[in-house]
């Protein structure tokens, strides 16, 4: 049969956002080709229960394929969906992006000779190419991909027979399937290919400024260069603190040391879409703004009222981040009765 297969990542008995709409967006997709989207799940067997990977069900995944092996690595997955789509003749892998994900996307598009975009952040199903090409359903899948900056939109064609989509990262939005129940879970067994194993999982963990996710995470203080100083960012994790997010950081800040690498949002960093981005002591630049211009609300609080970022902010606040951040967080604290 023909398919969408996704890979969803899971750690610590919950699957990822990230991989929850990649599975929303290939059962939207596998319905308007009318075929079925099936995700792939790998891990230690007692950390994927049967309930958890039929609880992808809801989400729109009809089947789950579930392989034993380890955590976290990308070839065991190469090795897995390479013989899932060999049996199974699925059209598309879909992945939601992020590091593992384009690791895996890029493994098996090698693998399987299959075309691959990266950073796809919409797929529509392009009905005029579909009577070409028997046994794709009723259309082909157009993989949409911001160039030049995020000025400009590409539309990427498959031309083999399987194609690779890379999202990028959050760019599909977790969405519960309408009346869908539990998926059939399908245990498959793989033999991995000597070199997948040669990796291991020495640790795992998150390197973050903060106990949060960012890209999880509702609310986002990010800071810039206008900090002055890597201890500047104290400020910025006692305002998360309070408001229950996390902190992030532009790439300036994050190649002077002072923050983590992890938190970097931007174009060459992280994509999010929080409800709230709170930026201070961020110019704007272009190269920041494609990773933060789909927050809902965007606040930013800048000493030049002719900083680019309040050209794309929805409250702008001109004055000296070390004044209004400290008496910010007061009036959370005072406001939450702390
Ligand atoms: C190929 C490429 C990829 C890139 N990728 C990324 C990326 O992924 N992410 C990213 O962020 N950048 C990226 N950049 C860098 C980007 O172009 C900017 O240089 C960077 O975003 C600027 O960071 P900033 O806003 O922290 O610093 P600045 O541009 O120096 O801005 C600091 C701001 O702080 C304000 N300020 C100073 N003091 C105070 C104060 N006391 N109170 C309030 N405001 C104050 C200033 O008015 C200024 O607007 C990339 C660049 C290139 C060329």
């Amino acid at each position: 049969m023909s398919g969408i297969l996704v890979y969803a990542l899971h750690h610590d008995g919950a699957f990822n956002s990230n991989s929850l709409g990649a599975v929303s967006e290939g059962a939207r997709l596998a319905g308007e080709l009318g075929t079925q989207c099936h995700a792939l799940v790998l891990g230690e067997r007692a950390g994927l229960p049967d309930d958890l990977c039929a609880s992808l069900g809801a989400y729109g995944a009809a089947k789950v394929f579930r392989v034993e092996g380890p955590e976290g690595l990308a070839q065991p997955v190469v090795d897995a969906m390479a013989k899932v789509i060999g049996e199974g003749g699925h059209d598309y892998a879909l992945f939601g992006g992020g590091l593992l994900g384009f690791e895996i996307g890029a493994g098996l598009s090698a693998r399987l000779d299959a075309g691959v975009c990266m950073e796809v952040t919409n797929v529509r199903v392009d009905e005029r190419s579909g009577d070409e090409d028997a046994g794709r359903g009723r259309g082909r899948l157009v993989a949409e991909r911001p160039i030049l900056q995020d000025s400009q939109v590409s539309d990427v064609h498959y031309a083999s027979r399987v194609g690779v989509i890379i999202g990028r990262l959050n760019a599909f939005e977790v969405k519960q399937a309408d009346g869908a129940g539990d998926a059939a879970v399908e245990d498959v067994a793989v033999e991995f290919a000597p070199h997948s194993l040669r990796a291991t999982m020495v640790t795992r963990g998150e390197q973050r400024g903060a106990e949060v996710n960012i890209e999880d995470a509702d609310i986002l203080v990010a800071g810039g260069r206008g900090l002055g100083k890597a201890e500047g960012f104290q400020q910025l994790e006692e305002l998360a603190g309070v408001l229950g997010g996390a902190v992030a950081a532009t790439r300036a800040v994050v190649d002077a040391g002072w923050f983590s690498y992890s938190a970097q949002i931007g174009q060459t960093g992280k994509t999010v879409s929080p409800k709230l981005y709170l930026a201070a002591g961020i110019s704007g630049a272009i190269q920041h703004k494609v990773g933060m211009q789909g927050s809902e609300n965007i606040v930013a609080i800048n000493k030049d009222a002719n900083a680019p970022i309040f050209e794309f902010s929805d409250l702008g606040i001109v004055g000296d981040l070390n004044k209004i951040v400290p008496k910010l967080t007061e009036a959370v604290k005072a406001r939450k009765g702390g």
